[in-house]
């Protein structure tokens, strides 16, 4: 069985050009899009980063996908958690990601998991996360259509499609998830594997046009102009193709090698097609990269990035919906008590959201609050 990789060469963001040059390679690949379907589109949306930044995933590559889902007549829901701690709300990203305005003609719905919700899911052949928190949508969705853009990344080495899936993972608790287990990167590789084995996207479209070097995920990277979209209904083959493009070894990258190993890729059986026959070299700055150390989770600086909620108690009128909502049973509500476990809340940040009357707040470290203003000042 052959895994195949489109590669398209598009050299701006010309969203009916994008279009009609994915309709092309659908036909190509063979791959169909679904028929009045539910589909979910996961975008990479990071803090509150504008497209000119290239940090998150060009609204106008999600204006084609759209376009093409709607000619389908599906209903589409574009859902993510962007990493809260870098002084981003996900809808606030979703706004200054242009992606609000891009979709509104296409009635899609924006969800940002953190408020929506979340559940629990297994999978009997993960390694490493049990039961995974995730967007609850996922169990609405026919299709799933996995959106990444091409970063270089300052922990991981690479964001693209694999890494994508990360952020369906909600709001504080994609930090919480590096500390289980052991924070080295081939630990990370297999909890990537196994949230991918759990969500399984059944489309990877890469905006490629301009993908981001050096010191990404975030607006610290430099822009680099790169004139690629790829496809693949295999996230792995795409992710193999691009480190070739951008000169990684492909094995390198964790994801890779642990989803060789487990079986979801053979890379000789990858074959390209589109606008190349073989990988362009596009080659990227790399990010400094230190192996991080398994060193106790208070001591770390990603410690101080996960915030906690806290209840006002004056405020609080006990209705109760966080301590029903909460998929941790981290809250006890009584007449004498309105308590969070810290010990067992995740930080999803649903209980925040969703509280009727805003009592409860999200405590923030000082050093937390230091880098939110910085990033506010130079804006990063
Ligand atoms: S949701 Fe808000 S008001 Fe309701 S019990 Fe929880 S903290 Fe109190
Ligand atoms: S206490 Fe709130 S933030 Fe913590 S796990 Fe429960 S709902 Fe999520």
């Amino acid at each position: 069985l052959k895994d195949y990789v489109g590669l398209l060469k598009i050299g701006n963001y010309d969203s009916n050009e994008i279009y009609f040059k994915l309709l092309d390679i659908f036909k190509i690949l063979k791959i169909k899009l679904p028929y009045k379907k539910t589909v979910i589109i996961k975008p990479n949306i990071i803090s509150q980063n504008t497209p000119k930044q290239c940090t998150t995933t060009h609204p106008n590559v999600i204006d084609a996908v759209c376009r093409l889902l709607r000619d389908n007549d599906c209903s589409i829901l574009i859902t993510e958690s962007s990493a809260f701690y870098q002084g981003g709300y996900t809808q606030k990203g979703f706004k200054t990601a242009g992606i609000i305005d891009a979709v509104k003609k296409y009635d899609a719905k924006i969800v940002p998991i953190e408020k929506d919700g979340v559940k629990f899911y297994s999978n009997k052949n993960n390694k490493v996360l049990d039961g995974i928190l995730l967007t609850k949508r996922l169990d609405e969705a026919d299709y799933i259509i996995n959106l990444p853009k091409l970063k270089t990344h300052a922990f991981f080495k690479l964001s693209c499609a694999v890494k994508n899936l990360y952020g369906l993972i909600p709001g504080g608790v994609k930090q919480e998830y590096h500390f289980i287990k052991s924070q080295s990167q081939d630990v990370f590789g297999e909890k990537l594997c196994d949230i991918y084995q759990t969500v399984k996207p059944d489309l990877n479209i890469l905006d490629g046009i301009w993908g981001l070097e050096g010191f990404g995920p975030s607006a610290a990277g430099k822009p680099k102009k790169t004139g690629i979209i790829a496809v693949s209904t295999n996230s792995f083959a795409l992710d193999y193709i691009i480190c070739k493009i951008i000169g990684y070894d492909p094995n390198e990258i964790a994801s890779n090698s642990s989803g060789i190993k487990r079986g979801f890729l053979k890379p000789e059986n990858i074959v390209i097609k589109g606008d190349y026959t073989k990988p362009p070299e596009i080659f990227y700055k790399k990010p400094k990269y230190e192996e991080a150390k398994d060193i106790p989770k208070e001591k770390t600086m990603l410690n101080n990035f996960i915030l906690k909620p806290v209840i006002k108690t004056k405020k609080c009128n006990k209705c109760m919906l966080c301590e029903q909502g909460c998929p941790l049973n981290a809250i006890t509500i009584t007449d004498d008590a309105k308590i969070i476990s810290h010990d067992l809340c995740l930080s999803c940040y649903y209980c925040f959201y969703n509280c009727p009357v805003n009592a409860i707040y999200l405590k923030a470290s000082f050093i937390n609050l230091f880098i939110r203003a910085f990033r506010r000042v130079f804006r990063i």
